[in-house]
């Protein structure tokens, strides 16, 4: 069964927006299998954006991702990943579809309300960023 990592973004906290993005992804058939609220610093949000360290938005980014506290979790359901990013819509919101989270609660394309992993490799390495073994669950 396919897992995913995906993030309330700092944005979608303050926005009281927690349960509404769990609900979609429950309601969608994904089984939440790790869930915690952190407050990422600057250097553990810039591990888990590695992989745009150098582009533009990487220093503003990750200075977001570390505003504030954030609520990460671990989903697993068929599909899981292309589920997940279908229901947040896409990276600009001014582009996702009618209905997605981030076309209805996004503010600009930084603060886009959720994170979602994009392939295999990347969910792996993004769950285990944030959960150890103890933390995960079957059921
Ligand atoms: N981002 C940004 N400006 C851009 C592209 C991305 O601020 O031009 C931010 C945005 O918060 C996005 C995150 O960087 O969600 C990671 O970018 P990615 O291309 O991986 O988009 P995602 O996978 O989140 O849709
Ligand atoms: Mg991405």
């Amino acid at each position: 069964m396919e897992r995913t990592l995906s993030i309330v973004k700092p944005d979608g906290v303050q926005k009281h927006l927690i349960g509404e993005v769990i609900k979609r992804f429950e309601d969608d058939g994904l089984k939440v299998v790790g869930l915690k609220m952190i407050s990422m610093d600057k250097k553990e949000a810039e591990g888990f954006y590695s992989v745009h360290r150098g582009k533009p938005f990487y220093e503003s980014l990750t200075t977001f991702m570390s505003s504030g506290p954030v609520v990460v979790m671990a989903l697993e359901g068929e599909g899981a990943i292309s589920k997940t990013r279908e229901l947040m819509g896409a990276t600009d919101h001014k582009q996702a579809k009618e209905g997605t989270l981030r076309r209805q609660y996004a503010t600009n394309i930084e603060r886009n309300v959720v994170h979602g992993s994009d392939a295999l490799e990347t969910a792996a390495f993004e769950i285990k960023y944030f959960f150890n073994s103890l933390e995960m669950f079957e059921y």
